[in-house]
């Protein structure tokens, strides 16, 4: 038996980053850098104005009482003012407009009077209203690390050094089965001792909020040479190909053996509940899951092993979700010597966080999972908790 951080550290070591490609700014959302982003213009490139008002020079601020100086030109953000201001001069600038040479403070235009080609400027402080050339980015700097998830903020920053596409790692692509001759096809007939396959679905979704690329291979009956074409088929351009059902003890032979002969294989029994066996190895060229049947026991063994994999393969380099500590509002049993993971409903009074269990935890009870909004987490040497003891939290983000 071996313990989760051993079975991740495991899982993991084997794993490298994919291959970068070049996508577009716009299809970038949830794609991570493959190479440090450096900027190659200063941003803003120039001096430019904050307010639409007055560009002065400092000498021509009032110290005190009001100061009139000459209105010599505008200038609209897009137009550039060629000259330079003399003294006893003003500007009439936008916002987002480069400062003319001879000026270093603007006067917003609700403090001063204008009459004519005069305006009435009061004091205000030197450099008043200027935002400078590279307060944003400077030129050379590594504005995005590798291994940086581009959100919305990333896409606009990109964007703002004038690039329109980016070498980002490929996504992970994933090859999902359901192994069983009692697992049914949703919308298809049922036969008697048949249950509908849930897990494939919530397999899917939780690869594609990954960040991975799915591809669908059905349900395989427990049948040796059909389990060996299609996880051979699945293998041939996935990165990952994950099964669930037929790992348990009894039946996980197939799974197994097909591995051993088309692959290689490291069965597992994980010092965990739910979720203790698990079949880890490769299947061709690509990594291999077997996940356990139980549908909660799935969704655990992806959320602990699979979507690390995935975040690495995808070049993140958070491959962790937050954890933190709750007080346990209700006694939990708890044996010794294995991490359990239970269903829990976290929230905050105020003052803080406490949570408690959706109820019943068997391991087929999908509907805890769904009532759920964070794993509770009893690590392995501890034994039944207390209430008001503090337990750890995993609030679900992306699951
Ligand atoms: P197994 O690991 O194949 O022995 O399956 C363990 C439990 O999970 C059994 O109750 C199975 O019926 C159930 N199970 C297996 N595959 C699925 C699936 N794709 N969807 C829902 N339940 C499943
Ligand atoms: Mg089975």
């Amino acid at each position: 038996m071996i313990s989760v951080p051993d079975a991740q550290a495991r899982i993991l070591a084997g794993i490298a980053a994919a291959a970068p490609e070049i996508v577009p700014v716009a299809g970038c959302l949830g794609r991570i850098t493959a190479d440090d982003l450096r900027a190659s213009v200063d941003v803003p490139p120039t001096d430019n104005s904050a307010v639409d008002g007055y560009a002065v020079a400092s000498a021509d601020i009032p110290a005190n009482g009001t100061r009139e100086l000459e209105v010599v030109a505008e200038i609209a953000a897009g137009s550039v003012f060629t000259g330079t201001l003399g003294r006893g001069q003003a500007l009439r600038i936008m916002t987002g407009a480069p400062m003319p040479a001879g000026a270093d403070t603007v006067y917003p235009q609700e403090i001063v009077t204008r009459a004519g080609h005069r305006v009435a400027l009061p004091a205000i402080a030197v450099g008043a209203n200027v935002r400078e050339r590279g307060e944003d980015v400077k030129a050379g700097a590594v504005v995005l690390p590798s291994g940086t998830v581009l959100r919305p903020q990333e896409l606009g920053v990109a964007a703002s050094l004038g690039l329109s596409q980016l070498v980002v790692r490929q996504r992970p692509r994933v090859a999902i089965l359901s192994t069983g001759d009692e697992v049914a096809e949703p919308g298809g007939e049922r036969k008697p001792g048949q249950i509908y396959d849930s897990n494939r679905f919530a397999l899917r979704a939780l690869a594609e909020a990954a960040g991975a690329e799915v591809t669908d291979y059905g349900i395989v009956p427990d049948l040796f040479g059909e389990l060996r074409a299609r996880l051979l088929a699945a293998a041939a351009t996935a990165h990952v190909v994950l099964t669930s059902g037929g790992v348990s003890v009894g039946d996980y032979d197939l799974v197994k053996a097909v591995l051993e002969d088309a692959g290689g294989i490291d069965f597992w029994q994980v010092a965990m509940q739910p979720g203790r066996p698990i079949a880890v190895g490769r299947i061709g060229a690509a990594h291999f899951f077997g996940l356990p049947g139980n549908p909660v026991a799935c969704m655990l063994t992806f959320h602990l092993f699979v979507r690390p994999t995935l975040y690495k393969l995808g070049g993140r380099r958070e491959l962790f979700g937050a954890r933190f500590h709750a007080v346990a509002m209700e006694p939990m049993r708890k044996k010794v010597g294995r991490s359990e993971f239970k269903r829990g409903v976290l929230t905050y009074t105020g003052e803080r966080w406490e949570v408690r269990t959706t109820g019943p935890q068997g391991s087929g009870i999908l509907t805890s999972m769904t009532c759920a909004n964070c794993f509770i987490l009893v690590e392995e040497e501890r034994s039944d908790v207390a209430a008001g003891e503090r337990v750890w939290v995993e609030p679900f983000t992306t699951l």
